[in-house]
């Protein structure tokens, strides 16, 4: 049995998440505390800090250059944030909604400055794309850009030339790509989710033939 560092609970220990860190083996909060915890706006940013400290250690690079707290400030005073987290609320709580940090730039390591707020989802396929394409090729994966059918019509050898093409924003077009979910506002004051389909007028996808490394972004 082992007493819950939040509920206060004496509960026995399959109550409790088993982890390597633990003084017992096993998380100080009990399972239901630790859904409680994960499901607020700290506990996620907090979790997120933990997997990038962690993340950055096993891969050799340099950790966080911020901290937690520090990351809960800029967090908490981004709209992009507040309105992801609550599209996951709305969801139930889905996995492919949660929000989670990216790095805008791959090849910087995390800095508040290279930082973004997207779905789990989104950055998951966003590794995806870039495993398959190859580690070289991060900053330059290609696009196509299709019509509304789905019909190949362009490719560009990177988000940002597509952008460019259209005086526009690369994150409009990786939204697109990813169908990324947000919540927007109705002139009666409730909230509804919409899920990106489209940018500038066209359809988009990351490109499955492998880029030329030549190529400029
Ligand atoms: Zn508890």
């Amino acid at each position: 049995m082992k007493e819950c560092s939040c509920c206060k609970q004496t509960l026995p220990f399959e109550y409790f998440d088993k982890q390597s860190t633990g003084k017992d083996g096993y998380r100080a909060d009990c399972k239901v505390c630790k859904k409680r915890f994960i499901r607020s706006k700290e506990g996620l940013i907090k979790e997120c800090y933990a997997t990038q400290k962690s993340k950055a250690k096993k891969r050799g690079y340099a950790p966080p250059a911020y901290t937690e707290k520090e990351l809960l400030d800029w967090s908490k005073s981004n709209p992009e944030f507040h309105l992801l987290f609550e599209a996951w609320e709305q969801s139930g709580y889905k996995s492919n909604f949660k929000p989670s940090f990216d790095r805008l730039n791959d090849y910087i390591s995390y800095r508040l400055d290279n930082l973004q707020v997207v779905t789990w989802n989104e950055n998951n396929q966003k590794g995806y794309s870039d495993r398959t394409i190859g580690a070289n090729n991060k900053k330059t994966l290609a696009v196509d850009m299709l019509d509304l059918d789905g019909n190949f019509i362009q490719r560009f050898h990177s988000v940002s030339a597509a952008a460019r093409e259209f005086k526009g924003l690369p994150s409009n077009i990786i939204g697109a790509i990813n169908q990324r979910v947000s919540k927007k506002r109705n002139p009666n004051g409730t909230t509804r989710l919409i899920t990106a389909t489209t940018a500038y007028g066209h359809k988009w996808r990351y490109s499955t033939s492998p880029n030329d490394n030549q190529e400029k972004t």
